[in-house]
């Protein structure tokens, strides 16, 4: 059993890998300041804190709590407002991640599990699916700033022995996602479509994403919890759907007759985007297992219910 700080652990993903630390018997906080997270997500059998992570309390905290493993979902994941206010994506994305990675060399911490993005690092050059290897070339200052945090994850390694292990997610869809950002298209879709409100496919509905349940990304935390090594992993499918595709699953499982309708594309956004993952089920022993139908599905049911 480990002491994890989860951060960000009333949020979208972060609730999801909270519940699944908790029923894998570990003991758990969470640091969250509810900017978008919601206190309803946290397991009950976890701790909430409501602090930034920018904030003396959290340093204070993680000194006070000695966790041995972080796991660091807490951010500013809006790849618009980075692209419009740079320096406030790196004050939460870049600061916020360093006063967590102090206390965490202070507070001795062993590992530290960083959601990084998949999505946002390879830039628009990379083949796709795009590997580990190939060179990350962000586009947007939110994946200069996930990619900044790799690298100083290395330094705290190299200086202080805390082992990092880094997840570049995918584009992650399910239960809890929040429907007010701009990343989130199944939630979007799936919120429209219980409201009976035409859901708006910017463009051709032709651009690609690699679609990943939730509970495969919490899976894969929980992987990396066991892995003995620093790593940076690909978390995702391998496969390409279009959104398109998605609007169509999402009409049937609705119910919905509401047909596609199109609105002008969105400029600069990314044609393609898969990854590979062959590197993540070879040295975690992590692959994805729910398809797209199914998670779909799941979601479609969850959204339902919570209405
Ligand atoms: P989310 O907004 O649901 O979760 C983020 C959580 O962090 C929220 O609960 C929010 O209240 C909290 N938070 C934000 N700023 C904070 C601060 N300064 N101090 C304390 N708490 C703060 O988003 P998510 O989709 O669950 O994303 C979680 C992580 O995964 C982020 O780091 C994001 O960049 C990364 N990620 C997400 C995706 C995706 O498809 N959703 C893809 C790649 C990477």
């Amino acid at each position: 059993m480990e002491r994890i700080l989860i951060t960000g652990g009333a949020g979208f993903i972060g609730s999801h890998v909270a519940d699944l630390m908790v029923a894998a018997g570990h003991e758990v906080v969470v640091v969250d300041n509810l900017s978008k997270g919601r206190r309803e997500f946290v397991p009950a059998l976890a701790r909430l804190f409501p602090y930034d992570i920018k904030s003396q309390d959290t340093q204070e905290f993680i000194l006070d709590w000695r966790p041995q493993v972080v796991i660091h979902h807490a951010a500013q994941m809006s790849v618009q407002v980075s692209v419009s206010d740079p320096p406030l994506d790196a004050q939460e994305n870049i600061l916020g991640s360093l006063n967590i990675l102090q206390a965490a060399a202070r507070a001795r911490v062993k590992k530290f599990i960083f959601a990084s993005t998949g999505g946002a690092i390879y830039g628009d050059e990379a083949p796709v699916p795009a590997r580990e290897t190939d060179p990350p070339r962000p586009e947007s200052p939110y994946g200069i700033a996930k990619l900044s945090v790799e690298h100083y994850l290395h330094f705290y390694h190299r200086e202080h022995g805390i082992v990092p292990i880094c997840l570049r997610y995918a584009n992650v869809y399910g239960p809890r996602q929040n429907t007010l950002g701009e990343a989130g298209v199944v939630a979007i879709f799936t919120e429209k479509f219980l409201a009976g409100v035409q859901p708006v496919i910017n463009g051709d509905g032709l651009q690609t994403r690699d679609f990943t349940y939730v509970g495969d990304i919490a899976a894969a935390n929980l992987l990396a919890l066991s892995y003995s090594q620093a790593g940076i992993f690909n978390i995702g499918t391998g496969l390409e759907t279009d959104i398109l595709t998605i609007y169509q699953h999402l009409q049937k499982l609705s119910g919905s007759s509401l047909g596609p309708e199109h609105g002008p594309a969105k400029p600069g956004e990314q044609r393609r985007s898969a990854l590979n993952c062959d590197l993540a089920r070879e040295e975690l022993g992590w692959r994805p297992k729910t398809s797209l139908e199914e998670g779909l599905a799941l979601t479609m049911a969850a959204f339902r219910e919570a209405r």
